[in-house]
């Protein structure tokens, strides 16, 4: 996509800071011990709403999945922003590995992927979907508006594949009232992740694979892209570590079976 999760959660601290770090320097040029403490709990206050909104581990507004650690033996790779002219390849990898995966898709790319949204629908992976346009601007949206976009997402993937899914990722993994509010009453699960991989930088598969595999756990949520540049190598590198460490690379919907 067009903001990546990680330029837009920096575009938002960065603003923060900003406003922080001047009004800031407004109290130390007054002078005022009682405007400097004044900007001080500003900060933090700041800083709480920032990671509330942009990380979605915090659960301040959404109960995201983030991992199942019961699941010692299982990881969950995850596949945001497609579909794409990688995602058949994806799916042939993971064929050829006997692995399942989890992907958000993206509901206005589904009238032109169908074959392969129903690929992966019949391949056993766990398909959910990550708005209709996933606009930069989606978090900024209103509450009817954001609703509009994920019910419009998710009847066009019902009306596809004929049954119900439910699963929903924010796009950016960003959450706030607007989006709890537009949720509500939907019945959708929401899916966070434990690893974010930071694939869609503009660096070598080897560097995003060690980020990856350096924290690795059993019942991690992995957040890939089918939109990285370098998803194939980047793929195969860590199906293979991940079998050579026993472990099973499942669906969400596994990894939460009881
Ligand atoms: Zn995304």
């Amino acid at each position: 996509m067009l903001t990546s999760h990680s330029s837009f959660c920096r575009r938002f601290r960065n603003i923060a800071l900003l406003l922080v770090s001047l009004l800031l320097l407004a109290g130390i040029l007054q002078g005022s011990l009682k405007t400097i403490l004044l900007f001080g709990w500003l900060l933090i206050v700041l800083s709480f709403l920032v990671w509330a909104s942009a990380s979605i581990a915090s659960g301040v507004y959404v109960d995201a999945l983030i991992c199942n650690r019961k699941k010692k033996n299982m990881i969950a790779l995850s596949f945001d922003d497609g579909p794409n002219e990688a995602t058949p390849q994806i799916l042939d990898m993971l064929q050829e590995h006997q692995a399942k995966a989890s992907f958000f898709i993206i509901g206005k790319k589904i009238a032109t992927n169908k074959e392969v949204v129903l690929r992966m629908i019949a391949e056993g992976h766990t398909v959910g979907h990550h708005s209709w346009s996933h606009s930069p601007g989606f978090p900024l949206k209103s509450s009817k508006e954001i609703r509009k976009e994920i019910v419009c997402a998710q009847n066009t993937l019902e009306v596809l594949s004929g049954q119900k899914h439910s699963w929903f990722r924010p796009p950016y993994g960003v959450t706030n009232p607007m989006i709890a509010k537009a949720l509500k009453g939907l019945g959708l699960k929401v899916a966070g992740w434990s690893i974010r991989s930071l694939d869609t930088k503009d660096e070598a598969a080897e560097v995003v694979y060690k980020r990856v595999v350096s924290r690795i756990k059993g019942g991690d949520i992995v957040l890939l892209h089918d939109t990285s540049a370098n998803i194939l190598p980047l793929l195969e590198r860590l199906l293979i570590s991940i079998a050579e460490r026993k472990m099973d690379c499942v669906s969400i919907d596994s990894l939460v079976e009881k």
